[in-house]
């Protein structure tokens, strides 16, 4: 699979430094659904490349809205997802689905595949599924999930859903991406709200209690409810809306699917997805950044190949790594050259 990214991904046209050919790019910005394919797996496969399409998908970006759907196993995410799509399509709207499922431990794969998980909808010209598995073994989202959103967006997708297999600190950090996050809950699972992270009762824009067709489901209401009286949130968030649905039974989910697109609106009105974004790129920015400078540093000091046995050594000895690090950082002079280079100059 290298050889082929080093040959550019799919095609003879590959422009010089590029890695994905000219062609594929040209045959998905025409919208082959197959091209976008592609291009999917390999931003999963080379994490590298992730610059490179950045560079081509920003300026065709077309400001989709990203909806997280998050937690416990078994709650009906799946479920609840595919008849949310449903009916944003029928609006009339384009939506992308990005469900991660667990990796094999045989194929490294995605496990559940797109078939099982969201029966029904992949003979829709408006749907556009795909599954990504999460790799890293934190059971959470895969890496590549933002830059998968930024295709679907750049494919001409209106409403991308991230689907998440459980509600770990990897999904949280994953979801930092999503417009909109909505926690999804059955009923008998009260005790199992403290179990939650902290943080996704914070995050979470809209709870839904599915499976109400359970018993148990006022109680779960009445647990939340009283969950957000002695507040886990900021006051100022106010407490967020509590819905009840029965996904298999096709009960409440049109009055989930008017409160989200509600949610979305008041989003645009009041600027905070545009805050969003400049706090993203922002990020960007600044992670991309460090991370050149880490490659660097590294490179000249091969602090990354002696760094674990220094910290075994200062553990042991019970000393300060600070000397240590002082020293290196010594090591590396950082300069700033304000004169650009001609190819710079000439963008
Ligand atoms: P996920 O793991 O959270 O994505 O959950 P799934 O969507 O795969 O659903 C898990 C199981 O719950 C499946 O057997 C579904 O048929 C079932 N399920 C989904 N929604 C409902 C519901 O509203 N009521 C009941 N009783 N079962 C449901």
């Amino acid at each position: 699979m290298i050889s082929e990214v080093k040959k550019g991904i799919r095609g003879k046209k590959k422009q010089p430094g590029s890695l994905v050919s000219a062609e594929l790019w040209a045959e998905f910005f025409r919208g082959d659904r197959l091209a976008c394919a592609r291009l999917i797996t390999a931003v999963e496969n080379h994490p590298t490349i992730g610059p490179e399409v950045r560079d081509h998908l920003i300026p065709r970006l077309n400001g989709a809205f990203r909806i997280g759907i998050t937690g416990p196993p078994g709650v009906g995410k799946s479920t609840v997802t595919a008849a949310l799509a449903r009916r944003t399509a029928r609006h009339d709207q384009t939506v992308g689905i990005i469900a991660v499922d667990p990796s094999s431990p045989f194929t490294g794969g995605a496990f559940l595949g797109d078939r099982v998980r969201m029966q029904g909808l992949s003979g829709d010209d408006h749907i556009f599924i795909r599954s990504l598995a999460s790799r890293g073994g934190h059971g959470g989202l895969s890496p590549a999930t933002p830059l998968v959103a930024d295709i679907l967006d750049a494919f001409g997708l209106s409403r991308i859903f991230i689907e998440t297999v459980g509600v770990g600190q990897a999904e949280l950090d994953v979801l930092g991406c999503v417009d909109l996050l909505i926690l999804v809950l059955q009923p008998g699972t009260g005790d199992g709200i403290q179990a939650l992270k902290a943080g996704i009762l914070e995050a979470a824009d809209m709870f839904l209690i599915n499976k109400a067709d359970l018993p148990g489901t006022e109680t779960l209401l009445e647990s939340l409810r009283f969950l957000f009286e002695i507040s886990v949130r900021p006051a100022a968030d106010g407490v967020p809306p509590i819905l009840t649905a029965s996904a298999l039974r096709n009960e409440g989910l049109d009055d989930v699917y008017t409160e989200m697109e509600k949610r979305i609106r008041a989003l645009l009105t009041s600027g905070k997805y545009l805050q969003k974004r400049r706090s993203l790129m922002e990020s960007e920015i600044r992670d991309s950044i460090r991370r050149d400078l880490w490659d660097r540093f590294s490179a000249l000091t091969k602090a990354g190949e002696d760094i674990p046995a220094a910290a075994e050594r200062f553990i042991k000895n019970r000393r300060s790594p600070y000397p240590y690090i002082r020293r290196l950082c010594a090591q590396v002079k950082i300069q700033h050259r304000t004169k650009r280079t001609g190819r710079e100059q000439s963008r």
